[in-house]
């Protein structure tokens, strides 16, 4: 309980895209007699920026084997040929806009992209989003880094049975605000310890009967929030495993 959560949420490790904000699209062009329209004599007042956050975007396409050189491999449930990446606009803690990646089974794209547009018109702030291959497709560490991803050829945690993620139907969002709980109200990552209980205020928390979980729920995703014993807050899926 060293420091404050903003404090700590705020150093951002998400990569920023041109800045909105920055982006001033009005140049103030350097003095050239030629070019000085007959009103110039009023000062210019900068109009609010016709560039605000940009709209949501979204872009799915195949996924080529060497983009999942670690989270996937032969024997995985799902074939490498049935996911797609999904490239969309998602809002960073920093409250700018950013281009986030996710894998999903190609079944569910249309779901993740109405969730996500949705979320992402809420503003509602997501840390950041990489595909878990950035962290050699290891679980433990792309959730220590707050890092919200789907697709992960694994099982599912203290089991031998796949995953829902091996199936690209499930995602882990804010997965140190919303961390993965034993019944007796442990986490294993430090970090997340301030949120192992709900409700609880803070960015990118996700608390029982919010708006995140009824955007999951109207396109018939289930939070594990709800499991019974074990809560698994950051986890949202299809089937509801
Ligand atoms: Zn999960």
């Amino acid at each position: 309980m060293a420091f404050v959560v903003l404090a700590s949420v705020s150093c951002g490790a998400g990569e920023p895209v041109a800045s909105p904000a920055t982006s001033d699209s009005v140049h103030e062009t350097p003095e050239s007699p030629m070019s000085v329209p007959a009103s110039a004599g009023q000062k210019s007042t900068p109009a609010p920026s016709p560039t605000g956050p940009p709209p949501f975007s979204a872009k799915v396409s195949r996924v080529a084997r060497d983009q999942l050189p670690y989270s996937w491999r032969p024997g995985c449930p799902v074939h490498y040929r049935d996911l797609r990446l999904v490239t969309l606009t998602y809002w960073g803690f920093d409250d700018k806009a950013h281009t986030g990646q996710l894998v999903v089974r190609k079944t569910v794209t249309g779901d993740i992209v109405t969730v996500f547009k949705r979320l992402y018109g809420w503003r509602w702030p997501i840390k950041q989003m990489k595909l878990v291959d950035a962290y050699k497709g290891d679980d433990y560490d792309s959730i220590d880094a707050d890092n919200t991803s789907a697709f992960n050829c694994r099982p599912a945690t203290g089991s031998s049975n796949w995953s829902n993620h091996a199936y690209g139907e499930a995602i882990d969002i804010n997965p140190r605000e919303n961390p993965y709980v034993t019944a007796s109200g442990s986490t294993a990552h430090q970090n997340a310890k301030k949120f192992a209980k709900r409700p609880v205020s803070g960015k990118g928390v996700v608390n029982p009967g919010d708006k995140v979980v009824k955007a999951f729920s109207r396109v018939g995703w289930e939070w594990g929030g709800y499991w019974s014993g074990t809560k698994d807050y950051q986890h949202f899926s299809k089937s509801g495993g």
